[in-house]
């Protein structure tokens, strides 16, 4: 199980509701040579021999991010010097994930109900309808063919798809210092809704999601909504 329920009742506020692990996340590129692109943290980096793009606490942290990074380290080499834009290197990195089957890969928000990539909302016809969004889904698109060579890209209907669960269910992360500092999805905190006036608030202990609760909460599941 990778999420984690604490309480499901009686719930004060400060009290910790969930924690999670992103299903997928990106440091983002402005801080590329200042923070590790595994743990997000600033530190002294070490290069990627490979692609000689991303950068690294140490050899733990390296070994870590091994997992995702070694889907996209030959890419990353090819495109150098050039930055590939945040949400490019999201969405490469999605397409990766869902080549390798990772797109039923479940995570449980509560002991009975779980989600996966799959059951994220995409909001495909209203996306379809937004000719900014249509822009920038096109844009993308061009970068992500050269990006892997025209191997493997989806039909445009299909990314638009993913690009829509990208832009409804991303988080930004933020460092303890409130700085955006990468954008992760998160299966498990995905179902939670916009709040003018919230009841939790979401923090980040380096990539993982901290919901807390902001007043007593009977049944934290049945979340105020919009
Ligand atoms: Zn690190
Ligand atoms: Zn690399």
């Amino acid at each position: 199980m990778e999420g984690e329920m604490l309480k499901t009742r009686d719930i004060a506020p400060g009290d910790l509701l969930f924690k999670e692990k992103p299903f997928v996340y990106v440091l983002s590129s402005r801080f590329r040579t200042e923070r590790c692109d595994n743990c997000l943290k600033k530190n002294d980096l070490l290069k990627c021999s490979g692609c000689h793009y991303t950068f690294y606490c140490n050899k733990l942290c390296q070994k870590d991010g091994w997992a995702i990074h070694k889907l996209e380290c030959k890419y990353l080499k090819s495109i150098g010097p050039r930055i590939l834009p945040d949400a490019a290197r999201m969405l490469a990195r999605i397409l990766k994930i869902l080549e390798k089957g990772g797109g039923t890969r479940k995570t449980y928000y509560d002991q009975d109900h779980c989600r996966t990539f799959k059951d994220l909302m995409s909001h495909y016809d209203r996306i379809k309808e937004d000719q900014l969004r249509v822009e920038h889904v096109t844009c993308l698109y061009g970068v992500l063919f050269e990006y892997f060579n025209g191997e493997n890209v989806p039909s445009s209907a299909e990314l638009m798809e993913i690009y829509g669960k990208m832009c409804i269910n991303s988080f930004n992360i933020c460092s303890q210092e409130l700085q955006s500092v990468g954008t992760g999805i998160y299966l498990g905190a995905s179902i939670l809704d916009h709040s003018c006036k919230p009841n939790v608030v979401a923090t980040f202990e380096g990539t993982e999601i901290v919901l807390r609760a902001l007043e007593k909460i009977l049944f934290w599941i049945g979340l105020r909504c919009s």
